[in-house]
């Protein structure tokens, strides 16, 4: 059933036209909302996702830091530090498209996004812990709601 905007009159979802007033009805209207609501479902991955790959960025940068300083003073397992965050830095971007990829295939974005949750957790473990989670609670959110 579909109801007339100008008057309030009931009307037959087959009616183009208002029986009481005779305004035109938008039937498509139900249509239209649920298509939006599809649309906007994926945000909360892609928004999770995208912040995860920021945190992953960051806990990179700092690996390197901590990797760039460690190799200054000399001191031993720098240069892998240094490695790992450039894996993280990688597993970040792939996060980020995982993220971006999510409101076009759910399914492959959340895959995506535990893939580089997992490399991230790898990559540098305590640096790329918050990231990390926040990549793959959206990856598995992707994989779950559908
Ligand atoms: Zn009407």
């Amino acid at each position: 059933m579909g109801y007339c905007t100008k008057c309030g009159e009931e009307n037959s979802d087959e009616s183009k036209f208002c029986d009481n007033c005779g305004a035109p009805l938008k039937k498509s209207y139900t249509d239209q909302t649920k298509v939006e609501v599809v649309k906007t479902s994926r945000t909360i991955e892609m928004v999770l996702g995208i912040l995860g790959g920021v945190f992953g960025l960051i806990g990179a940068i700092v690996a390197f830091f901590i990797g760039s300083l460690g190799t200054a003073f000399g001191a031993t397992g720098a240069s892998d530090v240094t490695g790992l965050g450039a894996s993280a830095f990688l597993a970040s971007i792939v996060g980020i498209v995982g993220a971006v990829y999510v409101t076009k295939n759910p399914k492959i974005g959340g895959i995506i996004l535990i893939i580089s949750a997992i490399w991230l957790l790898i990559s540098i473990s305590l640096f790329g812990l918050l990231g990390a989670a926040l990549l793959g609670i959206a990856g598995v959110i992707a994989l779950i709601r559908n």
